[in-house]
């Protein structure tokens, strides 16, 4: 992603050997059996989503403290009570597979660990992670390499994520996230359910229809090329009718739904 050659030692994405998170918090929000996850955000992430909703520290991957694998797992010990998981989130893990690898090692070993993820990721970090997690939520955000390029600055992009989602589903639960996005709910939340509905029909898909508009200025110069959304912007919330027809997509795909 971006222009230019990274420094040495540093990846596309911006982040070199050492890890940084931004956040480390418990979440009461994930899906239910998940929740409350305590849960550690990377710095830094292989996209550029227009609509990022970290994308200052996506930006900056040297942001925030700096990840102690054992140190992350004394404070989960630390914790008055057990999680229901502990979730690798961002930015993007993937980032950060090293760093991310060690902290599950130092987790207690019946802690169930999330692997969040946008599921943008290549066959050897596949071998890595296998047995490492054992739940996986895929954020699938774009139904077509175009709108990947346009709004998420990443191409190729679906081959990837659907060979990637095959491989999770034999790997531990997977629960795919689907963010109506404005302008694409047809091109990219429709597209990814038909795929879906086709190739993981057992997959629970989470649909969030709670899109924010993030300011104009990360928006700018990354509308959507597809045909099909080509006048939709991202600055701007859903509209009631984009939220009832994402709701019925799902309903017709005929997918287990979870919050
Ligand atoms: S994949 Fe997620 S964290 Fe990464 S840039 Fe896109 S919205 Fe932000």
């Amino acid at each position: 992603v971006g222009g230019g050659r990274p420094p040495r030692g540093v990846g596309a994405c911006g982040v070199g050997l050492e890890s940084t998170a931004y956040l480390e918090d418990l979440l009461w929000a994930e899906e239910q059996f998940i929740t409350p996850s305590y849960a550690l955000f990377f710095s830094g992430c292989n996209f550029r989503c227009a609509f990022c909703y970290a994308a200052e520290y996506n930006r900056r991957p040297g942001e925030g403290r700096r990840v102690e694998p054992e140190a992350v797992a004394a404070r989960v010990e630390a914790l008055p009570e057990r999680p229901a998981s502990f979730s690798l989130i961002g930015g993007e893990p993937t980032c950060h597979l090293p760093t991310a690898l060690r902290v599950m090692a130092a987790l207690p070993p019946d802690l169930p660990v999330v692997w969040n993820s946008n599921f943008l990721f290549t066959p050897e970090v596949a071998e890595l992670l296998a047995g490492a997690a054992a739940v996986y939520v895929a954020d699938l955000h774009f139904g077509n390499d175009v709108c990947a390029d346009a709004v998420g600055g990443v191409s190729p992009y679906f081959e990837a994520v659907a060979r990637n989602l095959r491989w999770a589903r034999e790997q531990g639960e997977v629960v795919v996230r689907l963010l109506a996005l404005p302008g694409h709910v047809e091109c990219c939340l429709g597209a990814s359910l038909t795929w879906l509905a086709a190739e993981m029909k057992e997959t629970p898909v989470h649909l969030l229809t709670n899109y924010l508009p993030p300011s104009t200025r990360l928006i700018k110069g990354a509308e959507c090329q597809h045909s099909g959304c080509r006048d939709s912007g991202l600055d701007r919330y859903l509209t009631e009718a984009e939220v009832a027809r994402a709701r019925e997509l799902v309903a017709a795909s005929g997918l287990r739904q979870v919050e």
